[in-house]
């Protein structure tokens, strides 16, 4: 078992690769984006499908933030109901979001069959689990709201919840068959590699230390080279590295972590999950289930497995497998690894516009491949043209959330205690 983060699944399953040099002389650009995880890569890859010229830096290696450590739902709309984003976000622009994440899922999958992209992409749609009777009114709810804006949502009950997860733990499920999972970083990867064929020069090991905006450009310091460019994107979201002159984007950071068994024998793969499905439920302190390409199930849960909690969060892994699956309770965990979630307080992401042709888009708050893909496209069209409204949100001049640091504590802490006291996982 690893808990290495650089080691975790996605790392060791990654069919694609790619391959950059650091940024090593002083160049010049029409659009810099600093960041390789969805956003930035579907911002650069549409940049130079549209001829202009784009340069990406990133810090560590594409994919190394939550695009490489995600769960790998490519979820519709976002983790909010959509009466939630519309008293959010208002009726007119939080109709305009619904509609364009609504369609997420749908560009995500295009992208990856335009692109050729190898990263075990299933779309046989995602459940939302009940966890609990409360959970099924929630479900109940998201479904009459879903449906009303045009979702085309199914409410499973209790028996065909069980037949399509193989166990009988839930009240039922809630069906988007817009959506579907993914190989996270391989998505990431492929779609740096799409930019790149399409010219884009991305540069891994490249960390932005300091940017300033004179005589009409950015310019872009990065390992000790200057880059000028006429517009910037700062896709950095919740692995954010301080850069000197830019406003760090604003969220309570939460750890989610993930624990993926073995390969199921072939007697379970064919009774647990055979259609697919990408799971989470509706629990408070809330988990995920999915089946990768290998059979290895992989179950996932709010909380830290890599600090102070991260035996208890293991030991709930542990009876939350045998729980929803009796005959896994022995099946070992070969990997485990975390990833920290960019949470805004009204869980909707943000799009600051804090200078001259230049936007910071973060706070996806668990739902950015998708949203990512969609955000970081509508961004390289509005920076390149000068039309904020390409994005599917009016950008704002700034923007802060307060108490993060506290804020980051109580949720582990209520994860940790939630995880410790639940004796059925
Ligand atoms: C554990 C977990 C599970 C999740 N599950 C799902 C899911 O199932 N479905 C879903 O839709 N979403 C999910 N999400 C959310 C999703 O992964 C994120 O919203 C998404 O990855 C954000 O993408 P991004 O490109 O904006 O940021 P990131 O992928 O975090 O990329 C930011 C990049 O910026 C780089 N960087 C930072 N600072 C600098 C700098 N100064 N210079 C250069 N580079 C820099 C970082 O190294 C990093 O690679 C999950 C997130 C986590 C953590």
């Amino acid at each position: 078992m690893t808990s290495d983060p650089q080691a975790n699944l996605w790392r060791a399953s990654a069919q694609e690769r790619i391959d950059t040099a650091r940024l090593s002389g002083d160049a010049a650009t029409d659009l810099l984006v600093v960041g390789g995880g969805f956003t930035g890569c579907s911002a650069a890859l549409e940049a130079a499908r549209a001829g202009a010229s784009v340069t990406l830096l990133e810090a560590n290696t594409i994919g190394h933030g939550g695009s490489g450590r995600n769960v790998g739902l490519v979820n519709a709309g976002l983790w909010l109901a959509p009466d939630d984003v519309l008293a959010a976000a208002g009726q007119t622009d939080g109709t305009r979001l619904l509609t364009e994440l609504g369609q997420g899922p749908q560009a995500v999958y295009d992208i990856i069959a335009r692109e050729g992209i190898d990263c075990e992409a299933t779309r046989n749609g995602t459940l939302h689990l009940a966890h609990a009777p409360s959970g099924l009114r929630d479900l109940e709810n998201r479904y009459r709201q879903g449906n009303r804006t045009g979702a085309p949502l199914q409410l499973l009950d209790a028996a065909e919840t069980a037949r399509r997860t193989g166990s009988t733990a839930f009240h039922g499920a809630l069906f988007d068959p817009r959506a579907g999972t993914i190989q996270p970083l391989a998505y990431a990867r492929g779609l740096a590699r799409a930019a790149m064929r399409a010219g884009a020069r991305v540069h891994e090991g490249s960390a932005v230390t300091a940017i300033a905006h004179s005589d009409g450009v950015w310019r872009v310091r990065a390992n000790g080279h200057e880059i000028r460019a006429r517009a910037l994107l700062l896709a950095t979201n919740a692995y954010c590295e301080a850069i000197t002159g830019a406003p760090l984007p604003r969220f309570v950071p939460v750890s989610f972590s993930q624990f993926a068994t073995a390969p199921l024998p072939e007697e379970q793969r064919a009774r647990i999950l055979p259609g697919g499905e990408g799971c989470w439920d509706t629990a408070m302190v809330m988990s995920s289930l999915r089946i990768d390409a290998a059979g290895r199930l992989i179950v996932g849960g709010i909380g830290n497995a890599e600090g102070a909690g991260g035996k208890i969060h293991a030991s709930w892994a542990r009876r939350k497998l045998r729980a929803l699956y009796p005959e896994l309770g022995a099946l070992p965990f070969e990997h485990v690894w975390r990833g920290s979630i960019a949470m805004t307080s009204d869980h909707i992401p943000k799009a600051v516009a804090f200078g001259p042709n230049a936007l910071s888009i973060f706070g996806y708050s668990g739902r950015g491949i998708a949203p990512g893909t969609v955000f970081g496209r509508a961004a390289a069209t509005a920076l390149l043209n000068g039309t904020p409204e390409a994005l599917p949100l009016p950008p704002i001049q700034t923007y802060t959330e307060r108490f993060t640091v506290l804020r980051e504590a109580y949720y582990e802490l209520g994860a940790a205690l939630t995880h410790a006291t639940r004796s059925r996982g």
